[in-house]
């Protein structure tokens, strides 16, 4: 008996699909991928990938889009944040080496065997959901936090200045009378 190989939690099977558009719809619980950067990112919830397979006569494109769940915390006040995050990333898979690699394309080209049975994308999805993570979070809806203060103001950005030339007069200070 031949051992089966574990199944990857996302992927596409390949074999036997045509020419033309595909599309393929995953639902999975953020823990199912083992890993600590999904949940030090703020996913503990479902998560939903969806990818369409575009193969063409020469090369295969993969636009992945995932929509989940965060919970976050806000950059300001620290006060909790849940929103829906969605990402997007998209492939290009060659079935052969390109003649002239083309250095303005933005997306990721990789190669690909023209025979291969299926297509893992567990990793594509789970780098796709750390990138939909925003740099900056701050509260939508919470009159306690510094953002709705700072509104208030005439002239926030004034005050911020303020604040960090004190801190590089303090900081110069410290360094004079090291
Ligand atoms: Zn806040």
């Amino acid at each position: 008996m031949v051992m089966s190989r574990e199944k990857a939690l996302i992927e596409i099977r390949l074999a036997g699909l045509s020419q033309g558009k595909f599309e393929f719809e995953f639902t999975c619980s953020a823990a199912d991928f083992a890993d600590s950067a999904l949940v030090e990112a703020g996913f503990s919830k479902e998560i939903s990938a969806k990818a369409t397979v575009e193969k063409l006569e020469g090369e295969m494109i993969v636009t992945l889009k995932t929509s989940a769940i965060a919970d976050l915390t806000c950059d300001l006040c620290l006060a909790p944040v849940t929103t829906e995050l969605n990402g997007s990333y998209r492939i290009y898979f060659g079935y052969e080496q390109p003649d002239e690699p083309d250095e303005e394309r933005d997306e990721e080209y990789r190669l690909i065997d023209r025979n291969a049975v299926s297509l893992d994308l567990t990793e594509d999805v789970r780098e796709t959901l750390l990138l939909s993570v925003p740099m900056k979070v701050t509260c939508t809806d919470n009159p306690d936090c510094r953002v709705f203060h700072q509104e208030e103001l005439d002239e926030p950005d004034e005050v911020n200045l303020h604040d960090t030339d004190w801190l590089e007069s303090l900081e110069k200070l410290k360094n004079k009378y090291r």
